[in-house]
Order: structure tokens, then sequence, then C-alpha cells
């Protein structure tokens, strides 16, 4: 059946458009699949900068398929529980994730591209090449970049993030949709007192405080409170800023952004887009951020995109027609990766309510549902098998 497959798609040549998570996921899908595909990043370099991912058992699934899997653990930390808290400590939950056939897992996200890189030869990737636009050409496609230079193959994949250019073209430039908070992501070293394996969050008024372990010697944290959109940051600095919002909040809170560097703390808004009813058209389709960016609440972002790129190879590996398969592909992806961005706005929305009974409500109703929730490997959010 390989050999099939194999022979179905060896002629075929993919661009993929942007070197993230999701681009590089997509070459190493399809070059497993027999494709030929080169991938086309605007940075002069081929790395991720940020904090820290945490991968769920979805996307592990095909970490271990593609033989990646054993580099990110070996970089990461295991997830093993998933505790929720309130401001001054009390547990509300806490959640095993345990009994999966791959383990959920925390790794700082530069190792994860770094992972995906190692599996594709250099002659594949392409550096400082900003993709202005594509036209349909023939049976194929024509991308053009920064500098007049062009590039041809059968299919193009936009794999160019929130602001994609790709998907601009194919349905107009219209900015994402900011969700009312800011997130900060912050790296500290390892500090007495967390162990690796659980991870947290923790829910105020408005507020949020998460803390994952990324591997022996990192923590990554995350904090999130109601904001303006593009609000600029404090005069005394984002770790200030930080400090102060959560300076009550229960340990090791406080100590873990004591232990940051201003240089470790990004922030970004929390920003998702509706789902789109076609994702792409002819020879040209969408993947990761660029087809369905999504709040980061769930922790699903990166998993979407790696599965998305299984996906898409299977749909490619089986059809000789790239865009009946991309047709298939986006049927297949849409229903999913909608489900996952509505629960993940939900749940970002919930978590920032900031009205005193509100929050007692959805503390007490949060507590009672989540002890009586059957086992994390039974959600279909981990459970999916591409
Ligand atoms: C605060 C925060 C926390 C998150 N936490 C998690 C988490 O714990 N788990 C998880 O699974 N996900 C998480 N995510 C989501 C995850 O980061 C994204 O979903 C994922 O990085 C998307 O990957 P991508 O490759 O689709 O897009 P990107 O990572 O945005 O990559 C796009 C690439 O395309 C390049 N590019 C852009 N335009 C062009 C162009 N015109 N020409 C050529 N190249 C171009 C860019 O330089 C970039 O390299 C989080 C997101 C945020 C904001």
């Amino acid at each position: 059946m390989g050999l099939r497959f194999r022979l179905l798609v060896v002629s075929k040549k993919f661009i993929i458009v942007g070197g993230g998570i999701g681009g590089l996921a997509a070459a190493v899908a399809l070059r497993r699949a027999g494709c030929e595909a080169e991938v086309y990043e605007r940075a002069p370099a081929f790395r991720e900068v940020g904090a820290g991912v945490s991968l769920w058992p979805n996307a592990t699934r095909v970490l271990r398929m593609w033989g990646v899997l054993e580099r990110v653990l070996a970089r990461g930390a295991e997830v093993t529980r998933f505790d929720l808290r309130r401001a001054e400590g009390v547990r509300l939950a806490s959640i095993a994730m345990s009994g999966f056939d791959t383990p959920a897992v925390c790794v700082h996200r530069a190792e994860l591209h770094a992972a995906l890189l190692a599996e594709l030869p250099a002659a594949c990737l392409k550096t400082d090449h900003t993709l202005e636009s594509f036209a349909m050409a023939g049976a194929g496609v024509v991308a053009r970049f920064s500098g007049g230079r062009e590039a041809r193959a059968d299919g193009l994949i936009g794999a160019d993030g929130i602001h994609s250019v790709v998907r601009a073209q194919l349905h107009g430039a219209v900015a994402p949709t900011f969700r009312g908070y800011s997130i900060w992501r912050g790296l500290a070293p390892a500090i007495e007192g967390i162990a690796r394996g659980p991870i947290s969050e923790t829910w105020g008024r408005g507020q949020r405080f998460g803390i994952m372990p990324i591997g022996p010697d990192r923590i990554c944290w995350y904090a999130t409170c109601n904001a303006r959109a593009a609000q600029a940051d404090a005069p005394g600095g984002r770790k200030r800023e930080v400090q102060e919002l959560f300076a009550d909040w229960h340990a090791p809170i406080g100590t873990l952004i004591a232990a940051t560097r201003e240089a470790d703390i990004l922030r970004n808004d929390a920003r998702d887009r509706p789902a789109l009813r076609r994702w792409g058209r002819g020879c040209v389709t969408l993947l990761g951020d660029a087809a369905h960016p999504l709040t980061p609440n769930v922790g699903q972002g990166a998993c979407l995109a790696i599965e998305d790129a299984a996906c898409l190879a299977k749909a490619l590996a089986g059809e000789e027609d790239v865009a009946v398969a991309y047709r298939a592909y986006e049927a297949r992806r849409n229903a999913r990766t909608a489900f996952v961005a509505r629960q993940s706005r939900r749940i970002g929305a919930i978590g920032q309510w900031e009205h005193p009974w509100m929050v007692r409500g959805r503390n007490f109703i949060t507590r009672l549902l989540l002890a009586g929730a059957p086992p994390a490997r039974l959600n279909p959010v981990y459970a999916y098998e591409v």
C-alpha cells in the first residue's frame, strides 16, 4: 500500500509558504508521502523564537509516526497532570494526563521546530523568500516572491501564519479578531518546588496564570489580563507589570516571575478568526494558523497544524488530482479545527470573567464538572486520530 501511494504522487511538487511549525510539519509529512516539497520562509533563517508549547496526545501521536517524538520528549517535559487552582491556591480540579498511547509534552517551541527541521534536507529550505502573491498557471501554480523571484509547482500550501498573504489573496485582507485580553509568556530557570510532570492554571478575576515546566532546566509561564487591543506595556516594563498584577497570588507565582529576565517575557493579544467555510481554491490550500488561528486557551494551535499536515499528506497520497485532494483535506479538517477554536474561545471568555459572583459560580461549576468528567484519554480533542 505504501509503495502504491508513493507511485501515485511521486511526480508532484509543492510550494509551502512559511517555515513555522505548520510549514515544517507539512514538509515532513509530504516528503514522507513521496512528494517534492519546498518551504519558502521570509526570515533569513529557519528558527522559532518564543516560549513553551504544549503538545497534546493528538499531536504527539503524529510526531511518533514521523519518528520525531523521541527527540521532542528528550528535550521537553512529559505532562502527568493538569491542576486548576484559585488565585489563593485552592485546587479546583486535578486531571490525570495518563492512559494515552503517546504522552502530552511541554517543550520549548524552538526544540520542536528543530526536531522537524532535522527531518528535512537543506535543499528544500529557502530563506529570504517573502511571498507577495500567487497565480494559477495551467494545472499548477506560480508563487511570486519579493525581488521578482518566482517558483512553480503542482500545488501551493499557505502556512504563513495568522496574517497569511495566501489567505488574504483567497479571502480578502481582514484583521484577526481581538478577544479582549493580553497574554504574557515568560521563561524562567528551574526553581525549587516546581517539579516536571504536573502543569497548572490558576483562575482569578479577569486574570489567569499558567505554569508549565518545559524541560530539565526551564519553566514556561503565561499570564493573562483583560486589556485593550494592542495595549502598550506599562512604563515600568513587562516584568514589573505582571508582578503587580499577580502580587497576591499563590506561591510560586511571585518567585517564578521574579526569576524571569525582562527580555524573556513576550506579550501578545488574544486573537483568532472566524472559521472559514472554504479554505482554498484549485491547487492552493491553507494550513495551521493561516487556515484557523485560535486563541491559546487549549494549547492546540500548533497541535492542529501538525494534524493538518498529516491529514494533507494522507489526502494527497490517495489522489492524483491536487485540487481534489486539497478539497478532501479541507472537508476533513474544517469541522475539527472550528470545534477546537470555538472551545478555546469559550474557555478564554469564561476564564477572563471579572464579576465576583460570576467568578464564584464559574469556579463552583467547573469544580463539579471536572470532578465528574470522564478520563482525559476519552476527550475528543486528545483522542483524535488523523
Ligand atoms: C501565547 C500563545 C501560546 C500558545 N501556546 C500554544 C500551545 O501551548 N500549544 C499549541 O499547540 N499551540 C500554541 N499556540 C499556537 C501556536 O503557536 C500556533 O498555532 C502555531 O505556531 C502556528 O504555526 P504556523 O506554522 O501555522 O504559523 P506561524 O508559527 O505563525 O508560522 C508562519 C511562518 O510563515 C512565515 N511567513 C509569514 N508570511 C510570510 C510570507 N509572506 N512569505 C514567506 N513566509 C512567511 C513566518 O515568518 C513564519 O515563520 C500558542 C499561541 C500563542 C499566541
